[in-house]
């Protein structure tokens, strides 16, 4: 093929890969030229998963009629003027290549009415080109309509993914941008149910609550000083502090099995900024175990010229004129809000200061000894077991060992088994009082709850057993168990073992025994029957390794403590079992080696009902 320029039409759908990548592309470009055009309510409608139908509507500025088809050619913006204006951009958009790209890979209806102006324009494209325009009546304001998105460009088509994970990134999209515009207020609609909604009352918690939920925006504490970030006055490049950082961070008690609920924005704009988000992270330095990370929604505002959003087409990354300055202010100002807000009764102890559902692993933390906040934060790693660092190590444990290992494993239930971790889970409720059904990225993951509890808990025992940090309860009267005659002796062989377990047990005379202390986990339990099983448990199988039978005690207790099949779980009890699942070394089994899952993926739901092939 000889060299040759290619056609218009071409080019602009080349170009369009760039900015709109998929239906949630589509939907941010078109948010942002609502709150461009002023928007107090914002409505985004979706069929599809974005895919047959994006329609956004807004109550604007709308577009003067003289400049409606204008605004669908590339470089049309009103936005901005001169070279000048690209070094102090004060509004989201400032390319004019949105409208363009979007038209030139969809069907696109747009009514607008421009509010000084009586009348509207309606206007449609089809591949770019435009085939009505006409006067419409409207309110003031703007409704985009994109209709069968990438119909004519099928590589694009391909790399779409289910309806489900489209409609995901979409829902991500329109919550950014209502944390990040509280006082704007925004509709979510999927295939004509509304599935998130923002008040648009202006203060940032009350969207935290539809996004994340009314417990978990409980547990966020305020971050520097609203009024300098959301107040519309302009900021002066040269006054002292010129950076400003306001939201919402999570107290230890929250977290997150990846960075992925750390949303950041700069000047009003969603960013993903690797070193920003390890700012945040490194606020809770020690304050969160290994591997878990805050929900955090963070905005810096400095003024225009001190940042670069013109890298990335679609503006994701920004290029700050002093990064370290920004760095440390986000790291500055989300440690003083924890330093404030953290009580030092509530601060992590070694164990776990989270909010868990589990009768005993709580008291269990209250059995040892908790260091404030603030020495936590401020002090470096201890080498004691009380100490931050202790706090650190138990949290995950790296190494279960040859315990573990001795324990049947059998196949992942899931199909995806070559990671052993989970993704992060939407409850959706509980199933027979006994399993608790929640929604994956790609199907239904069914949990026992017994067994998932059994597993947390045995990962945390093991993990304190590692350490020779068991911690022990004494009985306020201890308890005399009588033993079967034969045991008695097998019992007494082993005391020293269960010593080693947290269990005090002395003879009593015949085949009496006395419990002065058990785990404190099992503080609660039925001390007498929890022995006699731990007997039972002893004298199965042949004479193994000191190991072997230690694990077996601790898997009695873990048995015992599990909350059981049959109780109903409260959705906060739910979440946090679910959340210390995904924290599990080995989250799919039991410590016997069952299923603490099964999966049922959406291939194979869908082949249920027969929508496959
Ligand atoms: P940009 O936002 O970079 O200027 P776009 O292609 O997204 O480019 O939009 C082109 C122009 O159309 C904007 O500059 C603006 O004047 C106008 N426009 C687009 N959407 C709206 C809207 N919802 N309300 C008012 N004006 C709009
Ligand atoms: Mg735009």
């Amino acid at each position: 093929m000889p060299i040759h320029i290619l056609p218009d039409a071409l080019v602009a759908r080349i170009a369009a890969g760039e900015v709109v990548e998929r239906p949630a592309s589509v939907v941010k470009e078109l948010i942002e030229n609502a709150i461009d055009a002023g928007a107090t309510d914002i409505r985004v409608e979706c069929a599809e998963g974005g895919r047959r139908l994006i329609r956004v509507t807004d109550n604007g500025s709308g577009i003067p009629a003289a400049e409606a088809t204008l605004a669908f050619a590339h470089h049309a913006t009103s936005k901005l003027n001169s070279a000048e204006d690209l070094a102090e951009i004060h509004t989201l958009g400032f390319r004019g290549e949105a409208l363009a790209s979007i038209a030139s890979v969809s069907q696109v209806t747009c009514i607008t009415r421009h509010a000084a102006e009586a009348g509207g324009t309606l206007l449609r494209f089809d591949g770019g080109r435009l085939i009505t325009h006409e006067r419409i009546g409207r309110a003031p304001g703007t409704t985009l309509t994109v209709e069968h998105l990438f119909a004519r460009v099928p590589a694009r088509l391909k790399f779409l993914k289910s309806t489900q994970t489209e409609r995901g990134h979409i829902d991500g999209t329109v919550t950014r941008y209502a944390l990040a515009y509280p006082h704007i207020r925004f509709t979510l609609v999927h295939d004509g149910r509304v599935s998130f909604q923002s008040p648009g009352s202006g203060h940032l918690r009350d969207v935290l609550v539809e996004v994340y939920g009314a417990d978990a925006a409980a547990q966020m504490v305020e971050v520097g000083d609203a009024s300098r970030v959301l107040s519309p006055a302009p900021m002066a490049s040269d006054s002292e502090s010129f950076i400003a950082v306001y939201g919402y961070a999570s107290l230890p008690t929250l977290d997150h099995a990846n960075r992925g609920k750390i949303t950041l924005f700069v000047n009003g704009r969603p960013v993903q900024d690797a070193k920003l988000s390890y700012a945040v992270v490194q606020a809770y330095h020690t304050l969160l175990m290994t591997g878990r990370y805050p929900i955090a929604v963070i905005m810096v505002r400095v003024p225009p010229a001190e940042v670069d959003v013109n890298v990335h087409p679609a503006k994701a990354e920004v290029r700050f004129r002093d990064a370290d300055a920004v760095f440390a202010a986000v790291q500055r100002a989300v440690r003083r809000a924890l330093l404030d807000n953290m009580t030092p009764p509530e601060a992590p102890t070694m164990l776990s200061g989270r909010t868990d559902l589990v009768e005993g692993t709580s008291r269990l933390a209250s059995a040892t000894e908790s260091a404030s906040a603030t020495d936590i934060i401020e002090r470096p790693a201890q080498p004691s077991l009380t100490g931050s660092a202790a706090w650190e190590r138990v949290g995950i444990p790296k190494q279960v060992g040859a315990l573990e290992r001795s324990t049947p494993q059998p196949a992942p239930p899931a199909p995806t088994a070559a990671r052993n971790s989970l993704p992060a889970l939407r409850i959706l409720g509980q199933l027979a009082e006994s399993y608790i059904l929640a929604e994956g990225p790609e199907g239904l993951y069914l949990i026992d709850q017994h067994a998932a509890h059994e597993r947390v808990l045995w990962e945390r025992l093991m993990a304190q057993h590692e350490l020779g940090a068991l911690a022990s309860q004494h009985l306020l009267d201890p308890v005399p168990v009588t033993v079967p005659a034969e045991s008695a002796h097998l019992l007494e062989s082993q005391l020293d073992l269960l010593r080693n377990l947290g269990f005090e047990v002395e003879p009593f005379g015949g085949n009496t025994f006395l419990v002065r202390a058990v785990p404190a986990l099992m503080i609660q339990d039925d001390v007498a029957t929890a022995l006699r099983e731990i007997v039972a448990d002893l004298e199965t199988g042949d004479a193994v390794l000191r190991k072997d039978l230690e694990a077996r005690v601790l898997r009695r207790v873990c048995k015992r403590m599990a909350i059981k099949a049959g109780r109903v779980l409260s959705f906060a009890e739910m979440q946090a079992l679910v959340r210390d699942l995904e924290a599990c070394e080995s989250p799919r089994t039991c410590p016997h080696g069952r299923p603490t899952m099964i999966y049922v993926g959406l291939k194979q739901i869908e082949k249920e009902f027969g929508r496959l092939g």
